[in-house]
C-alpha cells in the first residue's frame, strides 16, 4: 500500500488520515503532531474557560490510542516536520521530548499545519498574563493564570469570532471584560450594521466595548493605578489595568514549512492549492487554516480559517489521493457566534467583498418573527440579504436575532452554494408551524422583498444615505404607529400613520422624493406602493428604523 504522511494531527489533519484509513485499508498512514494531542476541540476551547464545558477531558475527542485500535494510524505527537524534501519525497522531523532528528518517505503527504495567532508588535507584548488561544495548552495557562491571579478583570485585543466567545465566557466565569477593535465594529465579515446589533448586546452585559481603538501598547501599572498584569494602551491613550489580556488579533496560515520547501504560496499568504487540494510539489496535498481558498462568491483568493472547510477539504485531499474524483468547490465563510442572548451567522460574500470584487449588488433587510408572532415567545431577528440586481443571484446573507438565526443561514448558505437567485429562494418550501416559524419564513422573506426591488415595486435607500440627504429635495415619512414614534425618531422626518396616508395625500410634496421608513420596512413598503401609485416619488429606507438605529 501507499505511504501517507499527514503533518498536523487535529481538524484537517485528523479527517484527512481517517478517511484515508476508510479508503485504503493496507495503506500507511502516520500523522505527525508537535503538539502533545491530536484530535482536540479547538472550537470548544472558550466554553471550558467559561466553565460551560465542565469536563476537560471532553475536549480530547480522540486519543492515539483508540485512533490506532480503530483506524490503524500511526499517530506521532511531539513530532515536529521541520522540513520537505519534494524531490526525494522525504520530510524531516525532531522529536520534541527527545530532540532526535529522523527522515520519513512518503508517497503522497497531506499539510494540515493550522494557523498561527497574530502577535502584536507593540512594546510591553511579552509581559506575562498575554495570551492567545489556540491550543489546549494556550487554554489550561488561561485557566491557570486567571485561578492563581484571582483575576477580576480582562481585555480582550481584537473583536473577532474567538474573541467575542471568550469575552463572553470570561463574562460569565465573573471577570469584568473589556473589548478592545480598531476597526469601527466587531467581525469584519459583517456589514456594520449587523455588526452593530452586537455592540448593543456586549454594553448590555456590562462589556466595555472601545471601537475605532486599536492597541498602542502594554504597559506596568503606575502609581495609583490599579495593580495587574498589564495595562493595555489604547490608540487614543485609554489605559485600561487588566489581570488578564486575550489576544484575538485573529491568525496568520502556518506556511512556513511549504514555504521553506519552494511550494508556492498565493497572494494572501496562504499555500497555494488546486481544486483537488494539491500544492505546486507533486504528490503534495495541503488543507485548512494553512491554504489559500477561493471565495465561493467572489472568485478572489481568500484566507478563511474555519473548522467546516478544514474537515471537508481534509476528506477531500485523502479522496484525491485514493482515486475518488473530488474537487473542493470553494469557501463560502458561512460561520456562526453567539455573543450573550444574540446569535450572529453569516455566509457568502459582505459589501465591502463585494466592493473589493467590482461586484454589483443590491441589499434587503428585514427584521420578521422568527416564529409567528403570535406563537409565545416571538422574537424579531434581523436579516439582510445581498443579491446581484441584474441576474438575480444571492451573493450572500447576514443575520442576528435570538433563535432561528442557524437554520436561516444554513438555508441561505444551501441557495447560496447551489446558485440560486432571490426567485429561488422566495419560492423555497420551508417547514412550517407556529413554534418554529412563519408560513412566509424569514428566508421567503427575503426573496420577496428582492424579488420586489428587482421588479420595481420599490425602490432602495441605504441607512447611511440618510444622513447626506438633501433635505430641500427629500422628505422623511415616518409610518410608524404613535407609540413607537414617541420612543425615537429619524430627526427631521413627518409622522404619518400608515393607515392615515390614503387620507392626508394631498399634504405631500410632489416635487420632493418621499424617503419611506417604519419600524422594520414592511409597513413602509405598503406605503410606497400607495404613493408610487398615486404618482409619488419615493423610496423605501432598506431595513427601516430598526436598521437605522442600530447603526447609527
Ligand atoms: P488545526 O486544527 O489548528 O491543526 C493544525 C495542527 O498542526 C496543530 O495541532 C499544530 O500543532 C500542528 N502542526 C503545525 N505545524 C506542524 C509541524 N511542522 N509539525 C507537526 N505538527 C504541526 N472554526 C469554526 O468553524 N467554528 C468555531 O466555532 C471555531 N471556534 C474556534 C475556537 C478556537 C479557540 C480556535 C482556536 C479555533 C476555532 N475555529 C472554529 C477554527 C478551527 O478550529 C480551525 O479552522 C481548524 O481547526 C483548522 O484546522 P487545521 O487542521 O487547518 O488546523
Amino acid at each position: 500500500g501507499q505511504r501517507v504522511l499527514i503533518v498536523g494531527g487535529v481538524a484537517g489533519g485528523m479527517s484527512a488520515a481517517t478517511r484515508a484509513r476508510r479508503l485504503a485499508e493496507d495503506a500507511e498512514i502516520v500523522v505527525f503532531e508537535r503538539g502533545p494531542h491530536v484530535s482536540f476541540a479547538n472550537c470548544g476551547l472558550p466554553y471550558f474557560l467559561g466553565g460551560e464545558i465542565a469536563d476537560r477531558n471532553k475536549l480530547l475527542v480522540q486519543t492515539p490510542e483508540r485512533l490506532k485500535a480503530v483506524f490503524n494510524l500511526d499517530i506521532r505527537t511531539h513530532a515536529e516536520v521541520v522540513s520537505i524534501d519534494p524531490e526525494h519525497k522525504e520530510i524531516t522531523v525532531r522529536d520534541r521530548t527527545s530532540n532526535r532528528v529522523s527522515t520519513e518517505r512518503y508517497d503522497a503527504l497531506i499539510l494540515s499545519t493550522g494557523a498561527a495567532p497574530v502577535v502584536p508588535r507593540v512594546p510591553g507584548a511579552d509581559r506575562p498574563g498575554h495570551f492567545a488561544l489556540r491550543t489546549l495548552e494556550d487554554m489550561d495557562a488561561i485557566d491557570g493564570w486567571i485561578k492563581e491571579r484571582g483575576a477580576t478583570n480582562g481585555v480582550v485585543v481584537g473583536g473577532g469570532f474567538i474573541g467575542l466567545e471568550v469575552a463572553e465566557q470570561l463574562h460569565r466565569r465573573g471577570l469584568r471584560i473589556s473589548v478592545i477593535e480598531r476597526n469601527p465594529q466587531v467581525l469584519k465579515p459583517f456589514d456594520p450594521e449587523m455588526a452593530a446589533h452586537l455592540h448593543i448586546e456586549l454594553r448590555k452585559h456590562g462589556v466595555g466595548l472601545y471601537l475605532n481603538n486599536g492597541l498602542s501598547r502594554f504597559d506596568s501599572p503606575t502609581a495609583g493605578e490599579r495593580a495587574g498584569a498589564s495595562v493595555v494602551v489604547l490608540a487614543n491613550g485609554t489605559r485600561l489595568p487588566a489581570d488578564v489580556v486575550i489576544l484575538g488579533l485573529g491568525v496568520r496560515p502556518e506556511a512556513k514549512l511549504a514555504r521553506d520547501a519552494g511550494l508556492v504560496i498565493g497572494p494572501t499568504g496562504g499555500v497555494k492549492v488546486d481544486a483537488h487540494l494539491r500544492t505546486s510539489a507533486p504528490d503534495v496535498y495541503a488543507v485548512g487554516d494553512a491554504i489559500e481558498v477561493t471565495h465561493g462568491v467572489t472568485g478572489r483568493p481568500a484566507l478563511i480559517p474555519l473548522g467546516g472547510p478544514a474537515n471537508r477539504q481534509g476528506r477531500t485531499a485523502a479522496d484525491n489521493i485514493f482515486g475518488v474524483p473530488s474537487a473542493y468547490p470553494g469557501t463560502l465563510g458561512t460561520a456562526i457566534v453567539r455573543v450573550f442572548d444574540r446569535t450572529a451567522a453569516v455566509t457568502g460574500a459582505n459589501e465591502a467583498q463585494l466592493k473589493d470584487a467590482g461586484m454589483a449588488f443590491e441589499a434587503v433587510h428585514l427584521h420578521p418573527n422568527a416564529h409567528a408572532g403570535y406563537y409565545p415567545g416571538a422574537a424579531p431577528l434581523a436579516l439582510k440579504v445581498l443579491f446581484d440586481p441584474v441576474t438575480g443571484r444571492l451573493l450572500g446573507a447576514q443575520a442576528v436575532g435570538a433563535d432561528g438565526i442557524d437554520k436561516r443561514i444554513d438555508v441561505l448558505a444551501t441557495a447560496l452554494r447551489a446558485g440560486m437567485t432571490v426567485d429561488d429562494v422566495a419560492d423555497l418550501e420551508l417547514c412550517y408551524a407556529p413554534p418554529f416559524g412563519a408560513a412566509k419564513d424569514p428566508v421567503n422573506l427575503a426573496g420577496m422583498a428582492a424579488q420586489n426591488v428587482r421588479a420595481g415595486l420599490v425602490h432602495p435607500i441605504r441607512w447611511d444615505e440618510i444622513a447626506s440627504l438633501d433635505r430641500t429635495l427629500a422628505l422623511i415619512l415616518d409610518f410608524r404607529d404613535r407609540a413607537e414614534r414617541e420612543a425615537g425618531a429619524i430627526p427631521g422626518s413627518v409622522h404619518i400613520p400608515l393607515g392615515e396616508l390614503r387620507a392626508r395625500l394631498d399634504e405631500l410634496p410632489r416635487d420632493a422624493e418621499i424617503i419611506a421608513h417604519c419600524a422594520s420596512g414592511q409597513r413602509s413598503y405598503n406605503a410606497c406602493r400607495i404613493l408610487m401609485q398615486n404618482g409619488f416619488r419615493c423610496r423605501n429606507l432598506v431595513g427601516s428604523f430598526k436598521t437605522w438605529k442600530a447603526a447609527v
